[in-house]
């Protein structure tokens, strides 16, 4: 029986099997090094506002125990399932792997859409998830943080809701808190600031300038608004954003600063303004130098990858690349830079890491130490992928995951069987 199923597990294992025929792991230790540790599924009742009950369900994956506690985010999307989440667990092992922290990859979340719930609600969820979780996770076993559909608010209330049930404040037990509540300066907008970092290095092999280059950015939540917002800041226009709700493109440039604030008032870009709007499922085929895809996964398909007239094609959002994506985008390296999700998104998992450690030592960092320390190990992990891209000639997406997968391949050959 197969546990994990549905398209976006298929590409994880796709995924990973061209690493492992490239990296030529024997078959027999294929499924060691793919197949989840551990999951969990539990269910979440709540009272409704209206007086009703309703029973929702959370998942957790955690997907290697080798290298340290596992880490990951918490995703909050109506049709959640296990693969998925299985899914984003393993990608993050890879990631964690790729930066050079210690820890295995994990990933949770419930099966339900935010947006529909009353804030009361949305904290009842909260909480009782994490409740239903506490016999699985830990400070030095599993460490939550936030991902599509949740924020800042939701882990202090998965901290607070753990704490409580220890009689202590276990600040470490999730990252990605407000900073009055344990959380470091700079994890915010960490995610975001790293993909500019990144696209920064990008511009610098291509000889591109910031000023005069245009971007195109799906998803405007924490990781597309930071993203836009910071290229906006050093002189890249703007051109093309679109959430869930609508697309708004202008080839003069957006107002995303305006932007953000109609966003921060009314929670999505709809009703921003009347003009420039935009058919949201052309808007990542239309001309521009930043593609950054920040929302879903599985959101750039073979054709359309065909179509994109990208020259940096920066990978915010987890999985947005489909194996049949990689193949067209394979044959154009010449004429579009990949900077693949695990490298390119890792500011997030990296912040997270320093919050923990500072939780740890309750020694906390002022910002430039944060983005200081963040750029180091950005920095490390993207000459490390180029000059596996120059030595064996192989694409992007491939150097960086074969770091991640040596890595954990070789922790678990001196380990042994056990984790
Ligand atoms: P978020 O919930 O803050 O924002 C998600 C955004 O995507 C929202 O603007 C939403 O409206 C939009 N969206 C949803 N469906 C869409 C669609 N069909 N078309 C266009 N936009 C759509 O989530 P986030 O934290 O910004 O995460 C975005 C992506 O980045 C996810 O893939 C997540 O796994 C990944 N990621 C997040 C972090 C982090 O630190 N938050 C770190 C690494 C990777």
């Amino acid at each position: 029986m197969e546990l994990y199923s549905g398209p976006f597990f298929e590409q994880a294992r796709t995924q990973f099997n061209v690493i492992a025929d490239y990296l030529e792991v024997p078959d027999f230790e294929r499924d060691r090094l793919l197949l989840p540790k551990r999951s969990i599924i539990v269910s979440c009742p709540i009272h409704r506002d209206d007086g009703t009950e309703a029973v929702f369900h959370g998942f957790r994956v955690q997907h290697h125990l080798t290298m340290g506690p596992t880490k990951g985010g918490t995703r909050y999307a109506a049709d959640l399932n296990l693969g998925e989440v299985a899914a984003l667990a393993i990608a993050m092992s890879w990631k964690c792997a790729l930066a050079g922290l210690p820890y295995g990859g994990a990933k949770g979340g419930v099966a339900v859409n935010p947006y529909t719930l009353s804030r009361r609600e949305l904290e009842a969820v909260s909480r009782r998830y994490m409740q239903e979780m506490i016999p699985f996770v830990g400070s030095h076993t599993d460490v939550m943080a936030p991902d599509m559909g949740t924020n800042e608010q939701i882990m202090a209330w998965y901290m607070d809701t753990y704490s409580m049930y220890h009689g202590e404040t276990v600040m470490e037990i999730v990252t990605g808190k407000p900073v009055d509540a344990g959380g470091t300066v700079g994890r915010r907008e960490a995610t975001g600031h790293g993909v500019v970092h990144l696209v920064n290095r990008a511009m610098e092999r291509l000889q591109m300038q910031p000023s005069g280059t245009t971007a195109i950015i799906q998803g405007f939540g924490n990781v597309g608004s930071v993203t836009a917002q910071t290229l906006d800041q050093q002189g890249v226009k703007v051109i093309g954003v679109s959430d869930h709700t609508c697309a708004y493109f202008d080839a003069r440039g957006l107002d995303v600063q305006a932007m953000i604030r109609h966003t921060e008032a009314h929670g999505v870009l709809k009703g921003y303004s009347t003009e420039a709007l935009f058919d949201p499922l052309e808007l990542l085929a239309q001309k521009c130098d930043i593609l950054v895809p920040a929302a879903l996964e599985r959101s750039i398909d073979g054709p359309l990858a065909e179509r994109l007239q990208c020259r940096i094609l920066a990978e915010g959002a987890n999985g947005p690349t489909t194996p049949e994506a990689d193949l067209v985008l394979n044959q154009r390296r010449g004429e579009i830079f990949v900077i693949p999700d695990i490298l390119c998104n890792a500011g997030g998992v990296v912040v997270s890491y320093f919050e923990w450690v500072q939780d740890l030592q309750q020694l906390f960092w002022t910002e430039p130490e944060v983005r200081d320390r963040l750029n180091r190990i950005l920095e490390r992990s993207f000459q490390a992928v180029m000059q596996r891209v120059e030595r064996d000639n192989v694409p992007h997406r491939t150097a960086a995951m074969a770091i991640g997968v040596e890595k954990v391949q070789n922790a678990k050959k001196t380990r042994g069987l056990f984790p």
